[in-house]
């Protein structure tokens, strides 16, 4: 009855909202109502965030996003010509910002895709769409937590990568860094370079060959460099599991100027609708996909929700959070993720031995069964060392869950 009742048009939700006092909070209720959901919370997540300048197509290409996952994950149906019919106007996530308001924040799509790995694990499939000015401070805050929530990162550029994005890439990834320091493992998976309007095809060709060779010689490392510019380099490869770079021809006069411009295929230039074929599968493909992990683990939608309150508790103060607390938050709700762990163990061996018809228990089978789920716990991998996990280690024990 109530999902009747809840079942929305899918739809952007603003989840991180901008307060306008340059502190942020966060839409619990609505976060939520879309990752707890009962047959999403325990999937893993793929994670798919774009973030960029504004009024640089971000939103737009987000929509072709969501073209491909409806017809692959939503109606099972080949993927042939999933890019659709000419003449209807493109919709999701807005884009066509003329008068678009001075904010930042985050939007979810109200939609998770649910798929299947070759692996056989089953996943949930969340975007991301990130607003704001690049170049405030605000803005900062935003596409650091999404760094840290997502497993593919678009970092959507116009025309070329250049120096001042790397700089800008460096701020955020230096919490990854202490993270790094911390665990031992890459603490990010995928970032995509996505250049729009690409004009030096002659150069570089379009797509993701062209995207490496670029990419290459703006992430190249040598002597001659200063060692600012080296250091930041290598500290970004190692921040990142893959990193990958796609050249988007320009999409044509209409999409760049006209007014009127719906999003209509008809509307758009072949070179970029056979580009979008090859990126969009590329990002989406069951086989492309990229499980979000933290400290080596695959993260759970009901642990991305735990992410979230803790990343954005810390965000809450008017700069950036210093890497140090990030790093405590990120501690913080990796351990609370193991006790949520421990607790589903408890919940299914209390099921099977006083579910139904088997009222009785006794102290002694109790113990045993709270002994198995504080074990869970202690032989997760946890981060922020042993005396960090005591006091949730205490909370298990204490409660008498
Ligand atoms: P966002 O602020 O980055 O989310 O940008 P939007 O997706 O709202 O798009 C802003 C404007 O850019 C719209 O008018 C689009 O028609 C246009 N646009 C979308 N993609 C491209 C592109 O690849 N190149 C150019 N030049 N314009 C684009
Ligand atoms: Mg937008």
């Amino acid at each position: 009855m109530d999902e009747v009742k809840m079942d929305h048009k899918p739809r952007p939700i603003q989840i991180v909202i901008d307060n306008k006092d340059h502190t942020f909070s966060l839409d619990e209720e609505q976060l939520s109502h879309v990752l707890l959901r009962e047959d999403i919370k325990d999937r893993y997540v793929v994670v798919v965030s774009v973030v960029g300048a504004c009024r640089k197509g971000k939103s737009f290409i987000l929509d072709f996003f969501l073209r491909y996952l409806n017809v692959k994950y939503i109606e099972n149906k080949s993927t042939s010509d999933w890019l659709g019919p000419q003449d209807v106007p493109l919709e999701g996530f807005s884009w066509r910002g003329g008068y678009e308001r001075e904010t930042t924040g985050i939007q979810m799509w109200s939609e998770v895709f649910l798929g299947e790995l070759d692996s056989g694990d089953k996943v949930a499939i969340v975007l991301l769409d990130t607003q704001g000015a690049f170049d405030k401070k605000d803005c900062a805050t935003v596409i650091a937590l999404s760094t840290m929530i997502s497993s593919v990162q678009i970092f959507n550029l116009s025309e070329n990568i250049r120096e001042d994005d790397l700089q800008y890439l460096q701020q955020f990834t230096e919490y990854g860094r202490l993270a790094l320091a911390d665990s031992g493992k890459t603490p990010f998976q995928r970032l995509q370079f996505l250049v729009r309007d690409w004009s030096y095809p002659y150069e570089a060709e379009y797509g993701a060959l062209g995207g490496q060779k670029i990419l290459q010689k703006k992430l190249q490392v040598n002597d001659k460099q200063h060692p600012k510019l080296q250091s930041l380099r290598n500290h970004i490869r190692s921040c990142f599991t893959e990193i990958a770079c796609f050249l988007m021809p320009h999409p044509g006069l209409q999409v760049a100027t006209s007014p009127h411009f719906d999003g209509k295929l008809k509307d758009i230039t072949d070179e970029f609708k056979q580009n979008l074929q090859i990126l969009v599968p590329m990002l989406l493909a069951p086989e492309n996909l990229v499980l979000k992990q933290i400290n080596g683990q695959k993260v759970k939608a009901r642990d991305l929700v735990q992410y979230f309150k803790s990343y954005l508790n810390i965000c809450s103060g008017n700069k950036l959070p210093e890497p140090k607390s990030v790093l405590v938050a990120t501690a913080e709700a990796n351990n609370l993720s193991a006790v949520a762990d421990a607790k589903d163990v408890y919940i299914a061996l209390m099921e099977d031995v006083c579910g139904g018809n088997k009222p009785y228990l006794n102290t002694l089978k109790h113990r045993t069964i709270k002994n198995k789920a504080l074990l869970q716990f202690v032989r997760k991998p946890k981060m922020g060392g042993e005396e960090f996990s005591e006091k949730y280690k205490l909370q298990l024990e204490k409660k008498n869950v």
